[in-house]
């Protein structure tokens, strides 16, 4: 176990992956200020990253940064979404074999998805965790190396590359709305800007499905949790059942949290669409989701929200436009 990160890594780790990534746009939501009577709200477009989300920062960070003999072993992961075309992305534009271990429940559309941006998709038994245990083995059979989706210095310090790039164009933010899962994404966004401004009120948004960084944060360990369909299904999966990292910097820079329901999601989401013609999945919408439910009160303060991840099946997005238009 190496050293938490702090703002240096997130530095090193902007120029590491230049050549990867797109600087997002950041763009301003009249609507959400005038709801919320905010004096501002900006709005960073991850939903338009490379490979659909934010994971590829994380990824680009992490391989890139391995030494050329790990790099020729190749890499492996087991993530059924976002990461997992990260990984897939990075490794085939960098020269890299990537192999994807997914169960035989992820849906064909999945697996051609992370296939075709170039990793080796094993397919193996019936539950996620049939398929984790392959991971292990493959593993220890063929020398990969491991990328995990969240807990790893590298990974925390690629995503919060997404703060330096906010606060860079905009200075005076002094609130940020963040979509927290496994807690990567926070964790980083969270300690790099409090690094660059101690003052800055930052909020991690958790789904009412699937709290278990909340959970685990009252316990004061990771806790297991029983995993519920949710339209925000990146925010799915536990912390890892030993966590070295962002459960630690998630209780040290994170100031408050939020819980969103389904229906606050899916409002979210239509609102990005209706609003601002941007297509985001359930877990991305889950700040504006926030800020429409009045979870947060955001009046005379500048507030910055990440849109995550576009990631999402188009019959089911289709019914979530259908479901709220009028
Ligand atoms: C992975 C992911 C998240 C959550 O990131 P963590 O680092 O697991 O907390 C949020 N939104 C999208 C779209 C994601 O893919």
């Amino acid at each position: 176990m190496t050293n938490m990160p702090i703002l240096n890594d997130v530095f090193k780790a902007a120029v590491s992956i230049k050549g990867l990534i797109r600087e997002s746009p950041l763009i301003e939501s009249e609507e959400l200020k005038n709801f919320s009577g905010a004096e501002g709200v900006m709005l960073k477009l991850e939903s338009l990253q490379n490979t659909g989300a934010f994971k590829v920062r994380g990824a680009s960070n992490k391989i890139l940064n391995l030494s050329t003999e790990e790099k020729n072993r190749g890499v492996i992961t087991f993530s059924t979404g976002n990461h997992g075309k990260a990984v897939s992305y990075v490794s085939a534009r960098s020269g890299i074999n990537s192999v994807v271990c997914l169960s035989e429940n992820v849906t064909a559309y999945r697996a051609e998805m992370i296939r075709s941006l170039g990793a080796e998709v094993v397919v193996y038994g019936k539950s996620q965790d049939e398929a984790e245990n392959r991971y292990y083995e493959l593993i220890e059979e063929r020398g990969l190396i491991p990328v995990v989706p969240f807990d790893d210095p590298a990974i925390i310090s690629g995503q919060g590359t997404i703060a330096l790039e906010m606060l860079r164009k905009r200075p005076d933010l002094d609130v940020l709305l963040v979509p927290l899962s496994g807690g990567g994404l926070l964790s980083g966004i969270a300690m790099a800007a409090k690094s660059i401004n101690p003052s800055i009120h930052v909020v991690g948004v958790s789904v009412e499905r699937s709290p278990v960084m909340l959970k685990s944060l009252e316990a004061g360990k990771p806790v297991p949790l029983e995993e519920k369909f949710t339209l925000a299904d990146s925010l799915l999966g536990g912390i890892g059942k030993e966590n070295y990292y962002t459960l630690n910097m998630i209780e040290k820079y994170v100031d408050e949290h939020i819980v969103v329901n389904e229906d606050e999601i899916e409002k979210g989401m239509f609102f990005a669409f209706d609003k601002h013609s941007l297509i985001i999945e359930g877990g991305a919408a889950v700040g504006i989701a926030a800020v429409l439910a009045d979870k947060i009160d955001l009046k005379g303060k500048f507030a910055g929200l990440v849109l995550t991840g576009s990631t999402i099946d188009q019959k089911k997005y289709i019914e979530v436009l259908n479901k709220h238009s009028k």
